[in-house]
């Protein structure tokens, strides 16, 4: 007998069930919809979002890289290249004892996982909530220094 009633239980449960997902999904039909009008308007992103690396600078324009290659060397994906020149006084852009004259990060390796930004010892590199990096050719996706490098304040100022 107990076995009867345990069976007409499970066909309730079982016939019952499908009624239960259609309730579910009327209701989410007459919930209030959230429809963001992409590109016109963008979410905020999360304050911890990784996306597209920038280097940055000093108030006073002068860069913070100064071409230690450590981002380099924590990056598990090879995505990072650092070539290092000396400062001089006639051409100073750092201002240690070096400075980056080629950087390059190859957008198609890299996995955002920030550890170049945990690794640089001046906050140089810094990625932030650029999220749009789509291209239509591989060799667009190789970031110069130049793409990089965020304007000079000072230099805006001016113009
Ligand atoms: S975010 Fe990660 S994978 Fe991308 S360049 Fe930095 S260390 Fe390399
Ligand atoms: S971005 Fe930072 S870690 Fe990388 S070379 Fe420049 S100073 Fe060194």
């Amino acid at each position: 007998m107990a076995d009867f009633w345990a069976d007409v239980k499970q066909i309730a449960k079982e016939v019952v069930a499908p009624f239960q997902g259609l309730m579910t999904v009327t209701g989410k039909l007459a919930e209030q919809k959230t429809v963001i009008s992409y590109p016109e308007f963008r979410r905020p992103m999360g304050v911890r979002a990784r996306w597209r690396h920038v280097l940055n600078r000093y108030d006073n324009g002068m860069e913070k890289c100064i071409g230690c290659s450590l981002c380099a060397g924590a990056c598990p994906a090879n995505a990072i290249l650092v070539v290092a020149d000396e400062n001089t006084e006639a051409a100073r852009f750092s201002p240690g004892e070096r400075y980056a004259v080629r950087y390059e990060i190859n957008m198609i390796r890299c996995i955002y996982c920030g550890f170049c930004q945990e690794a640089c010892p001046t906050g140089a590199v810094e990625l932030k909530d650029q999220f749009e990096l789509s291209e239509d050719n591989r060799s667009a996706l190789i970031y110069t220094k130049e793409m990089l490098l965020v304007p000079d304040p000072n230099r805006e100022r001016v113009d």
